[in-house]
């Protein structure tokens, strides 16, 4: 069995506040919210990270961010306001969950740089 936990919540082996899915894509409510509305949309797939998309991805890289996004955005009534996407991706990139996510942030103004 699986240790990586969006693979878990993926198969819901653990539960999530899930906000939308698809046959290759879940979306679910940040467990620790850093704005308003913050949503992580994760593949079903176990990839690691941006980094370790392969060929075979594109598919799906392209789907999360010519379908999903767009559709989640207009779904949490982000789209005119605007909104903030995060790939954090290994160490240095921060980040802590190795199955590759995107973070949609949005509900309250965003500064720059990033910490
Ligand atoms: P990263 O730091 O890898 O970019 O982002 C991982 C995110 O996953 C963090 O914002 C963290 O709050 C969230 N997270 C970690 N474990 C869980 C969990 O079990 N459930 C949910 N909903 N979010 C989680
Ligand atoms: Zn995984």
């Amino acid at each position: 069995m699986t240790s990586c936990v969006f693979c878990k919540i993926a198969q819901g082996d653990i539960p999530a506040q899930i906000i939308y899915e698809d046959e290759s894509v879940i979306a679910f409510k940040d467990l620790s919210p850093k704005a308003p509305v913050h949503v992580l949309i994760v593949p079903k797939k176990h990839v690691q990270s941006v980094a370790h998309f392969q060929v075979e991805d594109k598919e799906l890289a392209a789907h999360i961010f010519v379908d999903v996004v767009p559709k989640l955005a207009a779904q949490l009534k982000l789209t005119d306001a605007g909104f903030r996407l995060v790939m954090n991706t290994g160490s240095d990139g921060g980040q802590s969950v190795p199955h590759l996510h995107v973070h949609l942030l949005g509900g309250r103004k965003m500064t720059w740089p990033p910490g």
